[in-house]
């Protein structure tokens, strides 16, 4: 075990990015803000920066990282960008979007875990771009969480899971989106695929590329949801994102089930219940009104506080199958696979 690192947490002030940003380009990580989760930043063409993320990670080095840059004019660098790709920067980006392409020899093997493809995308957080800015370089970044737990989505999140293991985390307040990044493969123009949906939507996509399909696990899993009456069967997916407590999903809580059950069970709706003055400790829901936005960008951090409190299981209802509930419900099943 290597010895604990002091963490610290700094604004993002002027001094603070420069300071980060020679960091940075020294071949140190950093925790930092994205519009979708907190990222852990490395130099991209620097595979000793790399290495550093998957150690602080516990990520295992056959699950690639996506590289970030300030700014499509970036893209030869890192990648051979084909025509989709130009097409869908100029609509999404900045933007959630992560698109898979060539890469090209100046990303070292150990960010694309050996493949011949990257994964890169222009982010839209302003502080984070700033960063992106000034030091100059793509930077490789996956969410900033110990590897298959719940991604963060604050900075406090992020020194959770990562204090002791990383030196510094830029706090640029709580993620907007709150799901990490749509991921499209492009390697074949003609056939692009979706691999894991997110904030920019299949309509997105399709009103620029109609030809777009989703990868069979994500159009299996999203078919197992709209099949379930009670429980989805659980283990279809590969188990990720995911509290310590079991998480169990229903198409539908009706009420009565959650406000007379077991109180060592949580109960997770999707909007505010309508049950007044008896709501209890064990009753939780997303978004006040139920909007997708809402119940995306509070999905993890409701899921890490109920966590925390060790209940038995955490019953949580799925979001309406289309647009951004699909990767609510994408992150869900994830959470729930044994
Ligand atoms: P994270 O940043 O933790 O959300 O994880 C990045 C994810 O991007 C990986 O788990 C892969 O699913 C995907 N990814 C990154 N690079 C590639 C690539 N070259 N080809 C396909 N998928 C990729
Ligand atoms: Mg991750």
């Amino acid at each position: 075990m290597a010895k604990p690192l002091q963490t610290r947490t700094l604004r993002a002030t002027a001094r603070n990015l420069a300071f980060l940003a020679r960091r940075l380009r020294a071949g140190e990580i950093v925790a930092v803000p994205t519009e979708t989760v907190y990222g852990l930043a490395g130099n991209a063409l620097d595979p000793a920066a790399c290495a550093k993320i998957f150690r602080a990670k516990g990520r295992p080095a056959s699950d690639p990282l996506i590289v970030h840059l300030h700014s499509a004019a970036q893209l030869p660098q890192v990648c051979q960008p084909n025509s989709a790709a130009l097409k869908l920067a100029r609509r999404f980006w900045p933007g959630p979007l992560t698109l898979v392409l060539p890469k090209t020899a100046a990303v070292p093997g150990i960010v694309t875990a050996g493949r011949d493809s990257v994964a890169v995308r222009v982010p839209s957080h302003p502080v984070f771009r700033r960063l992106l800015k000034l030091t100059g370089v793509p930077l490789a970044a996956p969410s900033a969480n110990r590897f298959g737990y719940i991604s963060p989505t604050t900075a406090r999140h992020v020194r959770e899971g990562l204090g002791g293991k990383i030196r510094h985390i830029l706090d640029g307040g709580a993620a907007q989106i709150g799901l990490e990044s749509t991921i499209l493969d492009l390697r074949d123009p003609r056939r692009p695929v979706l691999l894991r949906p997110g904030a920019i939507t299949l309509a997105d996509i399709r009103s620029v590329l109609p030809r777009v399909t989703e990868s069979r696990r994500t159009a299996r899993a999203a078919v197992t949801t709209a099949k379930s009456i009670g429980l989805v069967a659980p283990g279809l997916l590969a188990r990720h994102y995911s509290p310590r407590t079991l998480v169990v999903l229903h198409a539908v809580i009706p009420l009565p089930r959650a406000t007379s059950s077991d109180a060592r069970d949580a109960w997770v709706f999707l909007r505010r219940p309508r049950i007044g003055k008896k709501t209890a400790p064990n009753i939780f829901w997303l978004d006040e009104r139920g909007t997708l936005p809402g119940a995306a960008r509070r999905l993890f951090a409701t899921l890490r506080t109920i966590d925390a409190i060790k209940f038995r299981r955490i019953h949580v209802e799925l979001a309406p199958d289309r647009g951004l509930g699909r990767a609510i419900n994408d992150r869900l099943r994830r959470a729930a696979a044994r």
